[in-house]
């Protein structure tokens, strides 16, 4: 049977129109997989009787992230068969990242969450042993953490699990008024930047002026590329971003930047030392390297070739969607996080007789699965999160179950 790297190689050379039938004779089923299946000798998820699926919805964690390039996945097998003192390894990467990010520190964390509650742990203990075993509980500390109302989303979970209490308000007036001696830390969510009525530069200043630390949510925040520097110079004391969306390493890790103290601070709530609220947040060797190996291979990237690839996708899959009569579509980057080339598709109900959701049932269910996002009013679709050539069967197998409802 043709291998998958053949039969991409051979998608590439072919042509769009007309290139479903051929893709069909080629074992198009098989796309579907994983990269490294068809070199394996056993084909796990199949075993176990799981469907493997084409990621047309983005980062999630339900759908397990992003892919690993495979120097990640390298780095991942080279830590696997080397021991190495963990804290060592920490200290190396983190100056390495450091270099790297043109930033005074950084360590590899076990994912945005897990960066938020050992970065908000070390603020509230500083250096202080016998306050690290003490947490989660808090009373009488410093423990407060502001949010922006606009800012607040589930993801400050990571905040409270570890003592803090949050402290919600609007403006900038308020937030001043909020400081007291009871206040820890400043959080700000990127995403929701235009939720809320204080903006980055506003809210890093008064921070500095109040002397406490500023911590800014960058999970989604990969592409662009620059938001690895950015938030950092602009003088926020600790940025946080998922290992495992953008930055395709494992999803078990994610990147804290920023000053020296705050993050030796947080690092204090990490294995190897154990009585510590961050000891379950464990990442070894392997995840260590393999965060490094995929920050490096992020930052090498040709960003402009994938923005345009990302286009040419999604123009793909809108131009097959609209050819069936009664079906528009919408082309958006959203602002903040995630903000990459993506598809709404609608249809007039009366012309193309199925809802969204049943649409994306079929979606799902068929040969290969396909996954998206959606409601009853839309279907929504990226392609960051897929192998190159799959664009072409979402693109047909949209086409023809919006075409049969007709
Ligand atoms: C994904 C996400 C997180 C959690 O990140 P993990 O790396 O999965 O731990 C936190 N905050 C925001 C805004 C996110 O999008």
């Amino acid at each position: 049977m043709i291998n998958r790297r053949k039969l991409l190689k051979t998608l590439a050379t072919v042509p769009f129109v007309g290139s479903f039938i051929g893709l069909q004779e080629l074992g198009a089923k098989n796309i579907g997989t994983n990269t490294v299946a068809a070199k394996l000798e056993r084909d796990f998820f199949k075993e176990l009787g799981l469907r493997t699926f084409i990621n047309a919805a983005g980062t999630y964690t339900s759908m397990t992230g992003s892919l690993m390039p495979e120097e990640v996945t390298q780095a991942i097998s080279y830590g696997a068969s080397e021991y190495v003192n963990l804290d060592d390894l920490q200290d190396k990467v983190g100056e390495r990242i450091a270099e790297l990010l043109s930033c005074e520190y950084a360590t590899v964390t076990s994912g945005c969450f897990g960066a938020m509650s050992i970065a908000m742990a070390g603020v509230l203990c500083g250096d202080d042993p016998k306050k690290v075993k003490q947490l989660p509980r808090t009373e009488g500390w410093a423990n407060e953490v502001i949010i922006q109302e606009g800012h607040q989303i589930g993801y400050a979970q990571a905040l409270t699990n570890v003592g803090a209490k949050v402290v919600l308000v609007k403006t900038a007036k308020e937030l001043e008024k909020a400081i007291s001696k009871k206040t820890a830390l400043l959080w700000y969510l990127n995403a929701n930047t235009e939720n809320g009525a204080i903006r980055w530069e506003e809210f890093v200043a008064l921070g500095k002026k109040h002397n406490i630390p500023t911590f800014i949510d960058c999970a989604a925040d990969v592409p662009p590329v620059s938001n690895l520097f950015r938030f950092t110079k602009m003088g926020f004391d600790m940025v946080a971003f998922s290992g495992g969306k953008g930055l395709r390493g494992p999803q078990s890790a994610g990147l804290l930047l920023g000053k020296r103290k705050y993050i030796e601070a947080a690092r204090m709530h990490t294995p190897p030392r154990g009585e510590t609220i961050g000891r379950g947040m464990k990442v070894n060797k392997e995840e260590v390297l393999g965060m490094l190996v995929a920050l490096e291979m992020y930052l090498q990237k040709d960003h402009d070739k994938e923005w345009k690839l990302w286009e040419d996708q999604i123009d793909l899959i809108s131009n097959s969607a609209k050819s069936v009569a009664g079906v528009s579509t919408e082309i958006h980057v959203p602002k903040h996080a995630n903000h990459v080339p993506s598809l709404r598709i609608r249809w007039d109900q009366n012309k193309v007789k199925i809802t969204p959701n049943e649409a994306r049932k079929q979606l799902r269910e068929g040969h290969p699965s396909i996954q998206t996002v959606g409601n009853n009013e839309s279907i929504g679709i990226t392609t960051w999160m897929m192998v190159p050539g799959q664009e072409r069967i979402v693109a047909k197998r949209l086409q023809e179950i919006l075409k049969s409802a007709t």
